[in-house]
């Protein structure tokens, strides 16, 4: 019998997110045009809250799926 991993999914923030290094990010990505994981269209949905400061960084609808982004309705 093998027990289920304790590892809760209930703790908030992002679920195997890749780090988001700000010196890596193009333009379009610190400027929420690009997603900061993949590089595609980004979702202005998609606030990924890992940066703080200058950086406004957005998520394609795909990897706010793949990582727990929350989508915002405002
Ligand atoms: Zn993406």
């Amino acid at each position: 019998m093998t027990k289920p991993r304790s590892t809760s999914p209930t703790r908030r923030g992002l679920v195997d997110a890749p780090t988001v290094r700000a010196e890596t990010l193009s333009a379009a990505q610190k400027d929420g045009r690009s997603c900061c994981w993949c590089s595609a269209w980004a979702n202005e949905r998609f606030p990924v809250p890992i940066l703080r400061g200058s950086a406004n960084l957005h998520a394609c609808g795909t990897c706010a799926g793949a990582y727990g982004v929350p989508a915002v309705t405002a």
